[in-house]
């Protein structure tokens, strides 16, 4: 609206911002430095409302967890918020009517920036590797924005972790909270694993079996981690095994991850527009049936691109290339060939439809955000889908 006068915050006693704004902006910083209280909208419902939290965090995975563990407690009749970063935001859910008996946040990095009081009941952390690094100027400092999620949990509360992420071994000794670990790779002695291709939970003296990994509708190892965690937080709630179960093998996954749209002369398409790390979009490559066209690129979050070499040397018989991070992503991924460029994502597919034969799948997992070119990733999302949907016609 014009700029930011610094006289804005002279007279303010609290300022709330939101997870958009960085701390070091000059207007915010200053405002730290001059004393003012400075949070987010996290912060302030828990000092509102001091509601018991389930907070999901991570890298990636964060929606299509917490929307499950929704799932699951909706369908055992239990009165829950769901919501945070994807969806309502919480200051919805402090209106005096709505009285939850859990609230179920998906936390971002941004969100715990500005914490102070704020204390989950139960923290998840699915997984982290790097990301955001246009906003911070380290892996560490935003893996120290993550963590701050365990800061004021005490031995009362719960952390639940994912045993095959290295992060867990190095912060666990650290936690307060009662640990709960889940592991799609091993057996563990307590916690929730995969045994004889079976889901089971056990966390106490009870053994609940779950279901069988083929049963969930949810498709790759990324998507077991997730319904570990969402079995882990739901039966340390107390929730039966046949929900559990019944949800897991219901819940077919939100719009923009992984999702088929559609098969055109034996070629698939496949929105994975959320992707916006390359940790993602390598999960993505390795979950679907090769050979694979992969549609990728955006705007750059200082992301290692190297890393999704193999991945598409074992899936894929070309990459396509779009958006601002062309350049860097041609120079990292040199090793491999044949690759593209496109100037729109329209064009991208009519090129990799062109190329593609029967048994094909054309994939959309950018590794890039999405401002360069669009809204946000549904707007992404929705073109790809528009534009299959023309090839379609
Ligand atoms: P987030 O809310 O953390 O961004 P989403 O559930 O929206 O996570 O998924 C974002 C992207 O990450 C999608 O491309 C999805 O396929 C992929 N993904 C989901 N879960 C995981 C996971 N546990 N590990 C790695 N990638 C994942």
């Amino acid at each position: 609206l014009g700029g930011h006068p610094r006289s804005v915050f002279a007279d303010t006693d609290l300022i709330v911002i939101s997870p958009g704004v960085p701390l070091d902006i000059p207007s915010i910083a200053e405002a730290g430095t001059a004393g003012k209280k400075i949070i987010g909208e996290l912060e302030l419902v828990y000092q509102l409302k001091k509601p018991k939290i389930v907070g999901i965090t991570g890298t990636n995975g964060k929606s299509t967890t917490t929307t499950l563990i929704g799932r699951i407690f909706s369908n055992a009749g239990r009165r829950t918020f769901v919501g945070g970063n994807l969806g309502f935001p919480l200051a919805e859910g402090i209106e005096q009517e709505n009285q939850y008996e859990l609230w179920i946040v998906e936390i971002s990095s941004f969100q715990l920036e500005t914490i102070e009081e704020f204390r989950p009941y139960i923290a998840a952390l699915l997984n982290l590797t790097p990301d955001h690094l246009d906003r911070y100027s380290s892996y560490e400092e935003y893996k120290q924005a993550k963590l701050r999620i365990f800061a004021n949990q005490t031995p009362q509360d719960y952390a639940v972790l994912n045993a095959d992420q290295q992060i867990t071994s190095e912060i666990s000794p650290r936690l307060r909270a009662e640990k709960i670990f889940y592991s799609a790779s091993r057996e563990l002695s307590v916690g929730v694993m995969v045994e004889d291709g079976q889901i089971v939970s056990r966390l106490d003296v009870h053994v609940r079996w779950i279901c069988r990994v083929e049963e969930l509708r949810l498709k790759g190892k990324h998507n077991l981690e997730n319904a570990l965690a969402a079995t882990a937080v739901a039966s340390l709630c107390g929730i039966a095994p046949e929900v559990i179960r019944n949800a897991l093998r219901e819940f077919p996954g939100l719009e923009h991850r992984l999702e088929t749209v559609a098969t055109i002369r034996d070629v698939n398409f496949v929105n994975d527009s959320k992707a916006t790390t390359v940790e993602s979009a390598a999960r993505a490559l390795e979950s679907l049936t090769a050979p694979i066209i992969l549609i990728a690129g955006g705007k750059d979050k200082g992301m290692d691109y190297r890393l999704l070499l193999e991945p598409l040397k074992r899936q894929a018989k070309a990459l396509i290339l779009i958006g601002q991070a062309r350049e860097k992503m041609r120079r990292s991924l040199g090793g491999f060939s044949p690759i593209w460029e496109a100037d729109s994502l329209e064009n991208a597919v009519e090129l990799g439809f062109k190329s593609a034969g029967p048994g094909d799948t054309i994939l959309l997992s950018p590794a890039c955000s999405s401002y360069d070119m669009f809204r946000d990733y549904e707007h992404r999302g929705r073109v790809f889908k528009e534009t299959i949907l023309k090839l379609l016609n």
